[in-house]
């Protein structure tokens, strides 16, 4: 932990420049655990030199380099997941079983990923007309991440940055920098050249938006709210940088009765709550088919009140806490909210589950008879909470589903395969999930409509990172 109040930049850990600092807090007992220094312009802009610098020769590094420095990455990621587990589990209060399975986890997937994407990279390709295209790195990036999946959004933008010869800023949420903090402990150990990778803790208002403004920074890659992905995309268009973004979501669930019921509506739920609720793609809207909608309201009270609560350090499925009590105080009040748009609390509702006073737990809460025009379902909460929406029929699920300014997942629980098809080819979403189908990695991710653009992961993930130059009389 010493090097939580530093910055990793140019290859070592240094002071910061401001003196503001924010306390890293435990969110499953309200008790500090470190604190961080929070970066001002001057610590900006010492980072972005240090990847200035190196990009001179980072960017005509190898392939078999590259390759060879994120096989490095991924032995001392394997040796080091424990602690990254343990890290999420502290910051953010997730259980550390999903701390280890899923959240660590994906540090490793997300790595394979981009190994294969690489080995398989045509660095120069030649047309048919005889000219010979040139894929190039594209330059400084900066990269800012959410805390709700930690490793997962920094393994997604830091490694496909460092496979095609970018050089990088990060800055994660200040919610979260313990993990982000050990992932460049490991970065350096793996090898890379100072200031091909720096790390800077901080604010969006200050560290976030001296970023997006920064000459010298020619990408920014940005996860989280789409009202910061909006912020990111302002501030960066006075020097017309790369802008990709991975933001909100209010995802579809199309429940029609001729799937398993009890076994894709209990599934349904759990997959809301996982996270306690924070994830960008969870099925937040249940659209249900009317001919079989009291039937799933019993299911879906029964997995809600089956859901487990528990503290983030016992090994388990059960879910923790929101990660802080910002978080806590704006799932509260959007429950208000569907209270007083008269939706029909099923399970849960305001106020913390009895036996967990302390720390910012949640009841996993259910409103049923909403309407798709309701705040409930138009807004993303960011909690355990689901919300449930009777349909006609087939056209009439799609046009709820579509009905949204996200368009990040959709889901589709059904017996009919055809069905499924036919669906999915009509929803505008960046992934379809088909009963209970998830995401292998290496697979692209990302969203239409609000829910940003580009993709991460695997072979599209690689391609954000890479400027084309043509060349042309090499015939
Ligand atoms: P947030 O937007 O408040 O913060 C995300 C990051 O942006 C943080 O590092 C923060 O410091 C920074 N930031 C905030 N304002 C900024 C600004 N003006 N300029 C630059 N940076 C700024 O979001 P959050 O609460 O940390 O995360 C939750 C949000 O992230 C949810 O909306 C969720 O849907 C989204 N998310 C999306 C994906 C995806 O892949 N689509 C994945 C995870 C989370």
């Amino acid at each position: 932990m010493e090097n939580l109040k530093n910055f990793y930049i140019n290859g070592t850990w240094v002071k910061p420049s401001s003196k503001t600092t924010m306390r890293v807090l435990n969110p499953a007992n309200e008790t500090q655990v470190g604190f961080i220094g929070l970066a001002d312009e001057d610590d900006v802009n010492s980072a972005v030199e240090a990847a200035y610098s190196a990009f001179k020769g980072f960017s005509q590094s190898s392939k078999a380099d590259r390759l060879e420095l994120l096989l490095n990455v991924k032995s001392i990621t394997e040796r080091r997941l424990e602690e990254l587990a343990q890290a999420m589990c502290l910051e953010m209060g997730a259980p550390i079983t999903m701390a280890r399975d899923a959240q660590a986890d994906a540090a490793i997937g997300h790595l394979d990923g981009f190994i294969e994407a690489l080995k398989n990279h045509q660095e120069r390709t030649r047309l048919k007309n005889g000219d010979i295209l040139i894929r190039e790195p594209i330059g400084i990036c900066g990269l800012i991440t959410p805390w709700n999946w930690p490793m997962n959004q920094i393994t997604l933008k830091v490694l496909p940055a460092l496979a095609t010869g970018c050089t990088c800023i990060l800055k994660p949420s200040e919610h979260t920098p313990i993990s982000a903090m050990l992932y460049a402990e490991i970065l350096h150990e793996s090898g890379y050249p100072p200031g091909v990778f720096n790390l800077i803790q901080g604010d969006g208002g200050t560290a976030g938006a001296a970023m997006s403004k920064h000459p010298k920074i020619e990408m920014m890659s940005f996860t989280g709210s789409t009202r910061a992905g909006k912020a990111v995309t302002c501030d960066a268009a006075d020097t017309v940088k790369r802008v990709t973004l991975e933001l909100g979501g209010k995802s579809p669930n199309l429940v029609f009765s001729d799937c398993d019921l009890e076994e894709r509506v209990t599934a349904s739920v759990a997959e809301c709550m996982f996270n306690s609720g924070q994830s960008c793609d969870a099925p937040t809207r249940l659209l249900v088919q009317k001919e079989c909608y009291e039937k799933v309201l019993l299911i879906a009270k029964t997995a809600a009140e089956n859901t487990k609560i528990g503290n983030p350090e016992i090994e388990g499925d059960h879910i923790g806490p929101l990660f802080d009590e910002i978080q806590f105080a704006r799932v509260q009040k959007m429950i208000q909210q569907g209270i007083d748009e008269g939706a029909t609390l099923l399970a849960g509702g305001l106020g913390k589950p009895v036996g967990f006073e302390t720390g910012w737990f949640t009841k996993p809460t259910i409103f049923c008879n909403v309407s798709n025009n309701m705040r409930l379902a138009r807004e993303e909460i960011f909690g355990p909470v689901l919300v449930i929406i009777p349909f006609e029929d087939e056209q009439d699920a799609i046009n709820i589903a579509n009905d949204t300014p996200y368009g990040l997942a959709a889901y589709i629980q059904t017996g009919d395969i055809d069905r499924a098809e036919r669906v999915a080819a009509k929803l505008r979403a960046g992934a379809v999930h088909i009963n209970g189908g998830g995401i292998e990695y290496g697979t692209p991710f990302g969203g239409y409509k609000q829910s940003g653009n580009g993709r991460e992961g695997g072979v599209m993930g690689i391609e954000d990172y890479l400027e084309t130059k043509s060349l042309h009389g090499l015939n």
